[in-house]
């Protein structure tokens, strides 16, 4: 069990629309840190601003936070997740880093900040749900979090734009989110074993054949040359592949490649 320190108050963008595409996320990989780079701005009112423009733009976020309140506009932590887009396609550093693209396989929790919002309140809030969100996902707070100025630099600087107001690196975030996990965490039983044998059957009878199976996908769409649809294969295909590392991990067994 995680602890549960703050609501997270689902506040859903109407969909189908640009920003709520209404795509299922068919897994998660990994999270993104964003800022709103705007201001002063609250989490309810980007909400709102989102709902009004919501068929202007495709941009968008999962999560908004401030310091009352933790807002989801694309479901995410408090329904199956759908995609947001947050981190622009054409930017490889997340297919480098993860093997896929944000908005296919990463959650995007946007930081508010400026005058008028206590930023500490904020920030305590903010590292709380991404280090919720690492445990709802099987993910490592120490890895799997990155930044969208890390992703984008040419043309994005958040979440540094608040950071730097509270004197904190992204090294130092990253430190209080693994902290926030195991506090969160902390007394939980150890959690058993899986066992070798029974993670190896579900590896071969259901992941292995669905591997081959995207993978034949893939090599298909190559081959008719739809650039497109090999990469989005190619994409499921690498997250099968982690959940069996997972598995492989979770009953002590060497990782594969
Ligand atoms: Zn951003």
């Amino acid at each position: 069990m995680f602890k549960m320190k703050f609501d997270i108050v689902p506040r859903y963008l109407s969909g189908p629309s640009k920003r709520r595409p209404c795509i299922p996320m068919p897994g998660v990989r990994f999270m993104v840190a964003h800022d709103t780079g705007n201001p002063g701005s609250t989490a309810a009112g980007n909400v709102s601003y989102y709902e009004r423009s919501r068929n202007e733009t495709t941009a968008s976020a999962h999560i908004f936070v401030d310091d009352q309140e933790i807002i989801e506009c694309i479901p995410f932590l408090t329904g199956a997740a759908e995609k947001a887009y947050h981190v622009v396609y054409n930017v490889t550093t997340d297919n480098e880093l993860y093997g896929c693209n944000s908005n296919d396989a990463a959650g995007g929790v946007e930081l508010c900040y400026g005058p008028r919002l206590n930023l500490k309140e904020a920030y305590k809030r903010y590292v709380w749900v991404l280090a919720y969100a690492c445990y709802r996902y099987g993910l490592n707070p120490a890895t799997d979090i990155t930044g969208h100025y890390i992703l984008d630099p040419s043309r994005k600087t958040d979440p540094m734009n608040a950071f730097q107001l509270l004197g904190k690196t992204f090294e130092q975030f990253i430190a209080d989110v693994v902290a926030e996990y195991q506090e969160c965490t902390k007394g939980e039983a150890e959690e058993p074993m899986l066992n070798a044998g029974v993670a190896n059957t579900v590896i071969d009878t259901w992941m292995s054949p669905a591997w081959k199976e995207l993978d034949t996908k893939r090599q298909e769409a190559e081959q008719a040359g739809d650039g497109t649809a090999a990469a989005a294969y190619e994409q499921q295909a690498n997250y099968v592949h982690w959940l069996a590392n997972e598995l492989r991990k979770a009953s002590g067994q060497p990782l594969t490649k």
